[in-house]
């Protein structure tokens, strides 16, 4: 089986790519932030809403402009060698599910409930280990099926609020107390309760 091995070079985190992140994610962050709320992720500039498919508004990590284009969580250091060498802050726990799967990504089917993993090379430059065709993706997902799980959740629940055609729900969805649990925190979102209740 193949590993990939990333050469932590910054490319993927940097630059004119969109990281959209998911519901989960930003309780992730803005619990290791000590945060209060999920607002402040926005009004800090952590995060932004960006218009996706099917014009639905998502969050993604609003990338620092000066001196170039790059995530906010990325640290550059120098190795023990004095290489620089470029980290991301919130490793291994916090980071989006996006960037936990990378290379991997998943294609979710709100209508199936099936999910199609497949290997992306993250940037044209990456100077990792691009030899994946047979990388085991069940190694790969199994120590986030539960963030995994909540994704499900919240792309269900994204696509219910487009099927009902409600135009008005990113501050109900997005902005939340991090007070409690997740599991909490979904229960009693009136979005989220409609999904859970449906599925
Ligand atoms: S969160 Fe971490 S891994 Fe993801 S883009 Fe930012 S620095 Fe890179
Ligand atoms: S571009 Fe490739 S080598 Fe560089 S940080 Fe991203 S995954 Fe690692």
């Amino acid at each position: 089986m193949k590993r990939f091995n990333c050469l932590c070079c910054g490319e993927c985190c940097s630059g004119d790519i969109d990281i959209f992140i998911n519901h989960y994610d930003l309780y992730k962050m803005a619990k290791h932030l000590q945060m209060t709320g999920t607002k402040e992720l926005f009004d800090k500039k952590f995060v932004e809403l960006k218009e996706g498919q099917n014009n639905v508004f998502l969050p993604k990590i609003h990338f620092k402009t000066y001196p170039y284009k790059f995530c906010p969580f990325l640290i550059n250091d120098p190795d023990e060698n004095n290489i620089l060498k470029s980290y991301c802050s919130i490793h291994p726990q916090t980071k989006p599910l996006v960037c936990k799967l990378a290379p991997i990504s998943r294609e979710y089917d709100t209508e199936t409930g099936r999910t199609q993993y497949f290997y992306t090379r993250l940037a044209d430059s990456c100077l990792g280990n691009h030899d994946c065709d047979d990388i085991d993706v069940q190694e790969v997902i199994s120590p986030f099926l539960k963030e995994i799980k909540y994704e499900e959740i919240f792309f269900q629940t994204l696509d219910w609020i487009i099927k009902s055609r409600i135009t008005d729900y990113s501050d109900e969805l997005y902005y939340f107390p991090v007070s409690c649990g997740y599991d909490d925190i979904i229960l009693n979102n009136s979005l989220f309760r409609q999904q859970i209740l449906i599925t």
